[in-house]
C-alpha cells in the first residue's frame, strides 16, 4: 500500500477532545450546558444504532442530550409540533431530525420548520443558501468532517482538481460548494456522467458519495491523489462465515490505496467524523445563540 491511511477514529477523537474542552468552558465561565435534541420516527435498525451513538457521544463529551423517539405512525403535525417546542427551547441548542422519514411525513417541510440557528445538520433552506453564497452557514456534519481532513492532509487546496462522485443534497452537493469555497476546480459527477474513470482521472482530490460497493477501482486514481470515500455498504462475507457480512466504501479500498498519496477506509475513515462534527456544530451553534465568539478548532 503506497497511500497514507486517514485515520478518521484518531481525528473524530481529536475533535470530540476539543469539543469537551470547549463544553467545559462554557459550563465553567458561564454555567452555559450545550444541548442537542435528536428526533426519531419509527423503528428503522440503522437510524436507532445512529441515534443511541450520537445520544452517547453527545454526553460523553459533557453536553445535555434530548432523546425524542416517536411512533412510526406519528402524524407530521405532531412532528412539526415537538421542532416548534424544541425550537422555543433555550436549553436546546442543536436540533437533529433523523432521516429517512416514514412516507407519509414531508421530511423537506420538517426539515424547514426547525430554526436555522438550530439546524446543526446544515439542511434547511436557508443554510443550503449561506453555504452556497459563502456565507456563515452551519454546515453539514459528513462534507464538513471530509473537508476537515482534507485541509489536514494537504493544507491550501487552492487550485486543485477535485471531483465529488454523487450529487445528493446530504453529501454531494455541499462537499463540493465547500471544495469551491476553498478554491478547488470542482466537477460534480453522478450516475449520467460520461466516462467516470477519465473524469476522476483528472482529479487530485476525489470524494465517493455513491453508495455502491467499491465501484471505483485503482486504476481511475491519479497517482498521489487523496481518496475520501464517504459510501457506507454491507456485502456479503462468506470467508467469515455463513450469513457473515463486512462493510466496504465506494472505492476498491486495495487498489485504491496502491495508487492514491492518501486515502480513508471503510470503516474508521468519514464514518467517525459525521458524529463528531455534529458536537462540533452544536457548541458552535450555542456560542452563537449567546452571542459568544466562535469556538476555535470545530470548522474547516
Ligand atoms: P444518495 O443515494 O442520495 O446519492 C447517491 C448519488 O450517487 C446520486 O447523486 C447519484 O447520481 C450518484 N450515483 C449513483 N450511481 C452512480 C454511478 N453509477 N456513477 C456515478 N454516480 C452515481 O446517497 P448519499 O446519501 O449521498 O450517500 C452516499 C453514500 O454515502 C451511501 O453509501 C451512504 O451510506 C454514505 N453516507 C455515509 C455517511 C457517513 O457518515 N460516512 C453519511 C452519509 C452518507
Amino acid at each position: 500500500m503506497a497511500a497514507e491511511l486517514i485515520d478518521g477514529k484518531a481525528f473524530a477523537a481529536e475533535l470530540r477532545e476539543r469539543v469537551a474542552g470547549h463544553v467545559a468552558g462554557l459550563r465553567a465561565a458561564h454555567g452555559i450546558v450545550p444541548g442537542l435534541a435528536v428526533v426519531l420516527v419509527g423503528e428503522d435498525p440503522a437510524s436507532e444504532v445512529y441515534v443511541r451513538n450520537k445520544g452517547r457521544q453527545t454526553v460523553e463529551v459533557g453536553m445535555a442530550s434530548f432523546e425524542h423517539k416517536l411512533a412510526a405512525e406519528t402524524s407530521e403535525a405532531a412532528l412539526l409540533d415537538l421542532v416548534a417546542r424544541l425550537n422555543g427551547d433555550d436549553a436546546v441548542h442543536g436540533i437533529l431530525v433523523q432521516l429517512p422519514l416514514p412516507a407519509h411525513i414531508d421530511a423537506d417541510a420538517v426539515i424547514n420548520a426547525i430554526d436555522p440557528a438550530k439546524d446543526v445538520d446544515g439542511f434547511t433552506l436557508s443554510n443550503v443558501g449561506l453555504l452556497g453564497t459563502g456565507q456563515k452557514a452551519m454546515v453539514p456534519c459528513t462534507p464538513l468532517g471530509c473537508l476537515m481532513m482534507l485541509k489536514d492532509r494537504l493544507g491550501d487546496l487552492s487550485g486543485l482538481d477535485a471531483v465529488v462522485i454523487g450529487r445528493s443534497n446530504i453529501v454531494g452537493k455541499p462537499m463540493a460548494q465547500l471544495l469551491l469555497g476553498q478554491s478547488c476546480t470542482v466537477t460534480i459527477a453522478h450516475s449520467r456522467t460520461r466516462d467516470l474513470p477519465e473524469v476522476v482521472r483528472r482529479a487530485d482530490i476525489v470524494v465517493a458519495a455513491v453508495g455502491r460497493p467499491e465501484m471505483v477501482p485503482g486504476d481511475w486514481i491519479k497517482p498521489g491523489a487523496v481518496v475520501i470515500d464517504v459510501g457506507i455498504n454491507r456485502i456479503p462475507a462468506p470467508e467469515r462465515g455463513e450469513g457473515k457480512t463486512r462493510l466496504v466504501g465506494d472505492c476498491h479500498f486495495e487498489s485504491c490505496a496502491a495508487v492514491a498519496g492518501a486515502i480513508t477506509p471503510v470503516p474508521g475513515g468519514v464514518g467517525p467524523m459525521t458524529i463528531a462534527c455534529l458536537l462540533a456544530n452544536t457548541v458552535t451553534a450555542c456560542c452563537r445563540a449567546h452571542g459568544l465568539p466562535e469556538p476555535e478548532g470545530l470548522t474547516a
